[in-house]
């Protein structure tokens, strides 16, 4: 596959080294390593455990290698990260009756999408979008919470209109 350079403790840019998402430290142990095959091509998918506070959590090497950028609304560009996706999803499904793997299998099939528009860029609209349609499926209130933090709703008639599209489908 040509990844295997990218070895425990290495990160092909310093500034993508693996920071742990819940205590931000950035040293982790790899407890479990497997390259999975998405449509767009292969990942390295790894289990870490946090070194300071015993967490575990998984990245995919895949995309932080070929670099793809998210552009913000703002016209900003910054590295996709998955952490930080997982963390928005992990955030709207936070103490809902989801099962802890659905956030993880989430996010996999978002970047499976990601990897099968074959780009260097995306909006973060476009990322929001796919996360806000398997999150309808999984649940209303995740659903909710997301896209009020995703599409930044100032009124409560957007909120509604959400609430709308949700109880229509
Ligand atoms: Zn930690």
């Amino acid at each position: 596959m040509g990844l295997q350079h990218l070895g425990v403790g290495e990160s092909p840019r310093k500034r993508n080294a693996v920071k742990c998402p819940y205590c931000g430290h950035n040293d982790s142990r790899v407890i479990d390593s497997r390259e999975t095959e998405t449509k767009g091509g292969g990942s390295v998918r790894r289990r870490r455990e946090c070194i300071a506070c015993k967490q575990r959590y998984t990245t995919y090497e895949r995309l932080e290698h070929v670099g793809l950028s998210v552009v913000k609304k703002t016209g900003q560009r910054e590295d996709y990260d998955r952490e930080k996706l997982r963390r928005g999803v992990a955030t709207a499904c936070h103490r809902l009756p989801i099962p802890a793997d659905a956030v993880d299998n989430l996010v996999d099939d978002v970047e499976s999408e990601l990897f099968k528009q074959g780009v260097s860029e995306i909006s973060s609209q476009a990322i929001g979008e796919f996360v806000m349609s398997r999150l309808r499926k999984l649940d209303d209130i995740a659903y909710l919470r997301f896209a009020s933090v995703y599409l930044s709703f100032t009124s409560l008639r957007e909120l509604q209109e959400a609430i709308e599209r949700v109880s229509h489908d």
